[in-house]
């Protein structure tokens, strides 16, 4: 096609980046393209968010632990890598929710609290009668016009009210979302129930039917890890990556252009020019890098949440609740300071040796996130007062790892996509051959950040030569 060499950068090397230059090195293989890859990570290490603790026999997640056995996403990915020999599933656990700060189990069969069946949530002492009976009108209630963007809190006390939003919904939600469910987009947060809705009358009824071929088990869905931990996969897309020069330490400080090249100013006083980009940074820090351009300010008013992940060993015995469950939610009534939490031993028993007990606690909610700028010491106090009371955890933890991260959850309040989109057609007018990708733009989860990794390449790759073909 071309003899010219042709470069492209990529900017960060979390989960985004890595799979962006991945796959920009497979395409450029497939077609024999002349194309070198730079990668530039402003952090000491690859891996963003995916930070995988070894110590002793212990693999504790400070970040992600898993993701759902169905993405076959991150199974592809693992079978180009050739780790997927180390993936490993856990069968479906049971989930509880803290109301009025009493555990309560999580109707069997319920999708992020949504209830799908009736005897289990007919039964569970988590919603009152009259609660109930106020869920079962999303059979009856005509359907909801969601052909407008809306308010995902709005929307779901309109179908199932207020009870067993609160205590049921809004808890999960909230936790996976990182914001506040009043605030969220409808149609971002959860495309699925949105397309649900577009075909059926009741929401219920719709998930039912869309979700019965995923479904399995107890509480949803099976999750999938990597053996040795996440961070296996970080290594190994480091690994593959035999096309691509990779600095660590180096951050990229601005992003301007000359007559035909891109140029990256670095904070080592370097530049690099280059021919295409793809920024998969956090997209606060997109915005930063383009501050001279003066374009993608829509991305400004995308709000982020800061939260803080506590991992405690505790010797055997130690949880003295009855509790048969992999972890538990917590509702607005609920006095705690944790906002979720995951029995370790019990969801992922390879993770830890021995009769061992590993809680993860997870703490911050949008609009109450101070608790992430206390010491580690503060922190952990008041996650154990909470577990004292919760799981009845009698004495203290042998070690325990506690992770922030600031600012790093972007939430997809009403508008995101516009917002997104501005965003992205400023970028192409100014500057066709740089792509965004990462968790703010669409969707957070790994699949979504791996498949954005994907498209961004292919993209910058057909942008980059298509040009020069046309020269
Ligand atoms: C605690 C936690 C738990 C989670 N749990 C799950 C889960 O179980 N399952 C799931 O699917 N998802 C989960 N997620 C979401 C998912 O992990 C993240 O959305 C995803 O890892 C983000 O990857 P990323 O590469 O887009 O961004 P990041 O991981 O944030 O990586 C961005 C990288 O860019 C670098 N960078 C920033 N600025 C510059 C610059 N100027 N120059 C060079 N480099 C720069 C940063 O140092 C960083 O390494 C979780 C997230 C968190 C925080």
């Amino acid at each position: 096609m071309t003899e010219q060499k042709r470069r492209v950068a990529v900017i960060g090397g979390g989960i985004t980046g890595l799979t962006a230059a991945f796959f920009l090195q497979q395409e450029a293989r497939k077609q024999k393209l002349p194309l070198e890859i730079v990668l530039i990570e402003a952090s000491h290490r690859l891996g963003g968010s995916i930070q995988t603790v070894k110590k002793d026999d212990f693999i504790i997640e400070r970040g992600p632990d898993s993701f759902f056995a169905k993405d076959q996403v991150v199974v592809d990915l693992s079978k180009q890598l050739g780790i997927e020999d180390q993936l490993i599933s856990n069968s479906p656990g049971k989930s509880y929710v803290a109301i009025n700060n009493q555990l309560s189990p999580i109707p069997k069969g319920s999708i992020l609290g949504i209830p799908t069946e009736i005897l289990p949530f007919a039964k569970s002492d988590a919603i009152s009668w009259s609660g109930k009976l106020r869920t079962a009108c999303d059979l009856l209630l005509p359907p909801s016009d969601i052909s407008q963007d809306q308010s995902l809190g709005k929307f779901l006390r309109k179908r199932f009210g207020e009870e067993t939003v609160e205590n049921l919904i809004e808890p999960i939600l909230s936790g996976a979302y990182s914001g506040d469910i009043d605030l969220l987009s409808l149609h971002e947060t959860l495309p699925n129930l949105s397309n649900a809705c577009r075909k059926h009358r009741s929401v219920i009824k719709g998930i039912q039917k869309e979700t019965s071929k995923l479904k399995e088990g107890a509480n949803g869905y099976s999750y999938l890890t990597l053996k040795d931990g996440l961070e296996s996969l970080i290594d190994a897309l480091e690994q593959a990556l035999e096309m691509a020069i990779i600095y660590k330490s180096v951050r990229v400080q601005s992003i301007t252009k000359s007559k035909d090249k891109i140029i990256l100013s670095l904070n080592n006083q370097h530049s690099i020019f280059v021919d295409g980009v793809i920024v998969a940074t956090s997209h606060q820090m997109a915005t930063k890098l383009f501050e001279r351009e003066g374009i993608l300010k829509s991305l400004l008013d995308i709000p982020v949440n800061s939260f803080a992940t506590v991992s405690m060993i505790f010797p055997h015995n130690t949880i003295k609740k009855a509790f048969d469950g992999y972890g538990f939610f917590v509702s607005r009534s609920s006095e705690y300071s944790i906002t979720a939490c995951s029995l370790t031993h019990r969801k992922w028993p390879h993770k830890v040796p021995g009769d061992y007990e590993v809680i993860k606690s997870y703490v911050g909610r949008a609009g109450d996130e101070s608790i992430v700028e206390l010491s580690d010491s503060e922190i952990e106090k008041i996650v154990l007062q909470d577990l004292k009371s919760t799981l009845k955890v009698a004495g203290k933890p042998i070690h325990t790892v506690v992770s922030r991260f600031k600012k790093a959850m972007p939430i997809y309040t009403i508008g995101h996509q516009k917002r997104v989109e501005q965003a992205k057609k400023e970028l192409h007018e100014s500057y066709p051959t740089i792509r965004l990708a990462g968790n703010a733009y669409e969707g957070f989860s790994l699949t979504d950040c791996i498949l954005q990794g994907e498209n961004a390449a292919k993209e910058v790759i057909a942008s980059i030569f298509q040009k020069e073909l046309c020269l």
